[in-house]
């Protein structure tokens, strides 16, 4: 293949970079800050060895103009929250005493302050701070961040490019603040931020930008012809303004839909745009509106969010196709690379053949290198990096990790049959009823108990060797005995047995079903300091063994009454992962329903005659565009009754999920065909109830009557309060009373406390009936 030279030369660019240093440098230096052990000035001087380390990095790499002002000490939206003066009115004094403190406080809050809500960055696992807006919101401009950070990079001798969040997906992102009327909308402030920005502008002009990225993600999500109004506008009055840097408009996550010709037609001097195999359909969109001319177009052909090596082949086939439909093509990951590791060069337990099908924030930048040299000299010009390129694609297509026959044999003869239960609800619901024999408004939890510091150090020595298997099990064993003799004592009717042995409920799944792969140093933020290492479904998926039966079982002999079995599902096992991209996800969901599937069997086979599989990641991986909804939501509950479908009709399946809010998945959460749903819902006193009454949902349902978000034990008569209204919407018959969510984050006497008041309202409320 040949691509004929581009008119300039493509410059390689990223929009931003992980923040936190190849050893994690950043979370030690703020979480020394917070515990009083480091300086203000020592935090400040890491983190700008950690900007200068990055900028080296990409320049050496060859990338000619580097993100700056992407840098954070917590998140990027509660910078933007700081530039533009929209400080919630708690926080002020703070802010103002010590802006450093005060910046903590918004993100964490102290004994005093509440913090700013904090919830997820489109569908990535990345947590941001919600801006909060009302009608009396005064912005102003504080630049000091964005301009210092530029200046560092100029410093250097480097073009830096300032990333700055958008004013439309700023507003969209925002929330009524506290006290204000639910109905407002942050969008109607645009004419009082625009100013704020301008002066941002013209400050980072003056100090050497000559071009400045905004972003707007918001822009790939559905949005209202209102809505795109106000973008048209925001980039009329932008691009007109006379002082200012030339203005890069970047989206990403997904196709700029209807958005797509609101900004091709503003004023402004480029756009980014998405071109990964998930906005494809950007490449059409933008010859139908005729390109840019007179435009610059970044082109992310390089996946941002994902950790695998790029088709450089087809890469180069897309920027030849962009080609001519601007006026300059410049090559660019999806996204920032802030949702990937930094680094898959220092991972040394991963086959080194495996490790060449890997791309962290390092290996992403030489790809988007070598992509913008062949796009400008052609591909002659890299010749070694496409044969190599080519090699590791090969092997990763035939290798036996990525094609076991076995497994797809099996996926290949699934049919309808497999993913349906042998008889419908009603007639299951019967059976159910005879085989467990519990009392109206069943009590239970969600699966986890307080993980002690005891249990995380039994395992770290386990890790170390110095504490052996037997000597591990035995300490799990105990802690089970423990949980379930308070559970018979507390009076709870199904029990659980407490997942002390696990790390993270996905973690404990992918370390033993064949085909993930673990990473020592494939650390990601997710929020604050809180960084997570997600595993690599690299592989077509099987299960060697049991992975929780032994438990489950043990736990069981212990008590007559029922142990609930605790599996994640395989919708939540592909969220919090880094997927395989050379399948439908669908069909890797598949690969994983089957495996967990033989865990359910086997966990009827030892006599658990409640199971129940959590999938507290079925909304989160909604796409962002309803028009896909429908086609995620088909493979996904499919994938849930594959899991579960293998039982007896008298064998109970419970999920679970943990959010208020979910009206758009109802009819989702109808088709998974559990026979039990617990939800969260103390907070939001039962909402889920009603909506899943207003559903007509016909299934049983235990909306949480105990908030574990916070240390606070519910009172009996305030959980009896919470049962009674969710009465009204469903049938005693029908409810069940159980916590919000897992307790491995609670404390001992807390829970014992609540769990305690939780039995006594469900006996108060049953007297009641
Ligand atoms: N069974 C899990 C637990 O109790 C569920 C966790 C979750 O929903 N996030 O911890
Ligand atoms: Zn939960």
């Amino acid at each position: 293949m040949t691509t004929k030279p581009a008119v300039a030369a493509a410059r390689a660019t990223v929009y931003g970079y992980p923040r936190q240093g190849q050893n994690r440098e950043l979370k030690k230096a703020i979480e020394g800050y917070w515990k009083g052990r480091a300086t203000a000035d020592a935090l400040r001087s890491t983190a700008a060895h950690l900007r200068a380390a990055n900028w080296r990095q990409l320049a050496e790499a060859g990338i000619d103009e580097v993100p700056s002002g992407d840098f954070s000490y917590y998140d990027h939206v509660l910078d933007t929250t700081v530039m533009v003066g929209a400080i919630p009115a708690r926080h002020r004094d703070a802010v103002a005493a010590d802006p450093l403190d005060g910046y903590f406080a918004m993100a964490r809050g102290t004994q005093d302050v509440a913090p700013l809500e904090m919830t997820k960055w489109f569908d990535t696992n990345y947590h941001y701070l919600v801006p909060e807006l009302g009608p009396d919101t005064v912005f102003s401009a504080d630049s000091s961040k964005q301009v210092a950070e530029l200046k560092e990079a100029v410093a250097l001798g480097l073009a830096g490019r300032p990333v700055l969040v958008g004013p439309v997906t700023y507003l969209l992102l925002a929330k009524p603040a506290p006290g204000v009327a639910a109905g407002f909308e942050p969008l109607t402030l645009l004419d009082r931020l625009l100013p704020v920005y301008a002066d941002v502008l013209a400050d980072l002009r003056a100090a050497g930008a000559e071009w400045v990225q905004l972003d707007e993600p918001a822009l790939v999500q559905d949005r209202s012809p209102a809505e795109l109004n106000v973008a048209a506008r925001a980039y009329r009055d932008l691009g007109a303004l006379t002082d200012r840097p030339k203005l890069l408009v970047a989206s990403y996550f997904d196709r700029l839909g209807e958005a797509l010709p609101v900004l091709a037609k503003a004023p402004v001097d480029g756009l980014a745009l998405d071109f990964t195999e998930a906005a494809a359909a950007n490449l059409d969109a933008l010859a139908a509106v005729g390109g840019l001319p007179g435009k610059r177009l970044v082109a992310g052909v390089v996946d941002g969010r994902n950790i695998w090596v790029n088709d450089l082949e087809k890469s180069l086939s897309t920027l030849g196709t962009l080609l001519g439909l601007a006026d300059r093509l410049d090559v660019s990951a999806s996204c920032s690379l802030l949702h990937v590791p930094l680094d898959a060069a220092v991972e040394r337990d991963i086959d080194p053949q495996i490790l060449r099908w890997l791309a962290f924030a390092r290996q992403k930048t030489a790809e988007i290198v070598t992509l913008a040299k062949g796009l400008t000299h052609g591909t002659g010009a890299i010749t070694a990096e496409l044969t190599a390129n080519r090699a590791d694609l090969a092997s990763r297509a035939h290798s036996p990790i990525t094609r076991d026959p076995a497994v797809r044999a099996r996926t290949a003869a699934v049919t309808e049959v497999h993913a349906g239960r042998s008889q419908p609800y009603a007639a299951r619901a019967t059976a159910q009823r005879a085989h467990l024999g519990l009392p109206p408004l069943p009590t239970t939890t969600i699966g986890s108990f307080p993980q002690t510091d005891e249990l995380r150090t039994a395992r770290a020595a386990l890790r170390a060797g110095r504490l052996d298997a037997a000597g591990y099990e035995e300490r799990v064993r105990a802690e089970i005995r423990e949980v379930i003799s308070f559970q018979e004592n507390a009076g709870l009717d199904v029990l659980v047995h407490g997942e002390a042995e696990r790390n993270d409920m996905v973690q404990y799944f992918a370390e033993q079903l064949t085909g993930f792969l673990a990473t020592q140093h494939g650390w990601v933020q997710s929020y604050g300091t809180r960084y997570v290492r997600p595993p690599v479904l690299a592989g077509d998926i099987s299960r060697p063994e049991p992975m929780t039966v032994r438990w489950t079982a043990y736990a069981q002999s212990l008590t007559p009454r029922p142990v609930k079995g605790m599996l994640t599902g395989p919708v939540t096992m592909l969220a919090w992962s880094f997927v395989r991209d050379d399948q439908p996800l669908g069909e890797t969901a598949r690969q994983v329903a089957l495996a967990l599937r033989d865990e359910v069997d086997d966990l009827e086979e030892a006599g658990t005659s409640v199971i129940q599989v959590d999938e507290p990641a079925l909304r989160e991986t909604l796409p962002l565009r309803a028009a896909d909804h429908a086609a995620y939501l088909a493979w996904a509950t499919k994938a849930f009754r594959l899991t579960t479908s293998g039982v007896r009709p008298d064998t109970q399946i419970h999920t679970h999920m943990c959010y208020a809010e979910f009206g758009d998945i109802v009819q989702a959460i109808d088709d998974l065909d559990a026979d039990v749903i617990s939800l969260e819902a103390a907070r939001s006193h039962m909402q889920v109830a009603r909506e899943l009454a207003a559903h007509g949902y016909p299934r049983e349902a235990g909306p949480g009557v105990y908030d574990i978000h916070s240390p606070r034990v519910p009172s009996a008569e305030e959980a009896a309060e919470l049962l009674r209204t969710g009465l009204k919407a469903i049938p005693a018959e029908r409810l069940w009373v159980n916590p919000d969510c897992g307790l491995k984050t609670r404390g001992w006497p807390e829970t014992r406390a609540s769990l305690e008041n939780l039995v006594a309202a469900a006996r108060t409320v049953r007297g009641e009936l």
